[in-house]
């Protein structure tokens, strides 16, 4: 008789074996990559319970290690050591297998297409209660918690910009820098090009965004400015670098390089 498998993290009520997952590969194709990225998202489906099997199903082809239902309850799908399937084609920091080197979590709501509604109260102390325990078992630096949005702008939005960033990084998880206040004032948007408009994508690669730095303000970069946007920036996500967005960026890069020389 063997026993019942326990959770990695004392957050999770119980295991819940989903057999969506593999083995960790470092960047060479080696086995045994340890996880230093947290990746938030939400379900986008009306009912938890449904969710939660679709990501059980071995037809889904797709996981993440933790579960967390509406009223806070969580379970673990798949072995934080296991490379668990939930970031599908993403980038970031010049990584393209982020399900190697990244934790994932499935946050229980029904997402834009479900009109957005609110996370319940239970539910986000729960989330960062476990990220933070994550992030302190496996020293997951603040600039890598990150939302699906941001390692793959234009094909994700989730968890969206109703989640409690700032809210997190007062709790000691992410990376969190006051939104400078939207005024008018020189923008850039999609049709521009030019140094400017490179600048700002060196920028966006810098934080860790998978942008090419070309110059042209195309449909790509405008996708990126709207996950950046929609984590860190919320009041208005329109896909255009206005200067509150831009200074948003700088501050945020500011932080990062203070937090990674702390
Ligand atoms: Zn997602």
């Amino acid at each position: 008789m063997t026993e019942p498998a326990k959770p990695d993290s004392r957050f999770a009520a119980k295991v819940f074996p989903s057999p969506n997952h593999g083995e960790r590969k470092g960047r060479d194709g080696a086995p045994g990559r340890r996880p230093d990225m947290l990746v938030l998202h939400y379900t986008g489906m009306p009912d938890a319970g449904e969710a939660l099997q679709w990501l059980c199903n071995p037809i889904a082809q797709v996981s993440a290690h933790y579960f967390v239902f509406e009223n806070g309850h969580t379970l673990q799908l798949v072995p934080e050591g296991r490379r668990a399937w939930h970031a599908g084609t993403s980038h970031w920091a010049g990584e393209t297998d982020i399900n190697s080197c990244s934790i994932g979590i499935e946050i229980a709501n029904p997402g834009h297409p479900g009109g957005l509604p609110d996370f319940p109260e239970e539910q986000i102390a729960t989330t960062l209660n476990l990220c933070r325990d994550i992030c302190e078992r496996w020293s997951v630096p603040p600039e890598r918690v990150l939302a699906h949005s941001d390692i793959a702008p234009g094909r994700k939005i989730d968890p969206g910009e109703k989640f409690p960033w700032q809210r997190f990084a007062e709790g000691g998880v992410g990376l969190w820098s006051e939104p400078a206040p939207i005024r008018g004032g020189r923008y850039f948007a999609r049709g521009d090009a030019g140094q400017p408009v490179e600048a700002l994508q060196a920028m966006f690669a810098m934080l860790g965004y998978g942008v090419a730095v070309d110059g042209i303000y195309d449909e790509k970069l405008e996708a990126v400015v709207a996950a950046f946007q929609r984590h860190w920036r919320p009041e208005k996500v329109d896909g255009v670098a206005d200067s509150s967005t831009i200074t948003t960026l700088r501050d945020l890069l500011a932080a990062t390089q203070s937090a990674r020389t702390a």
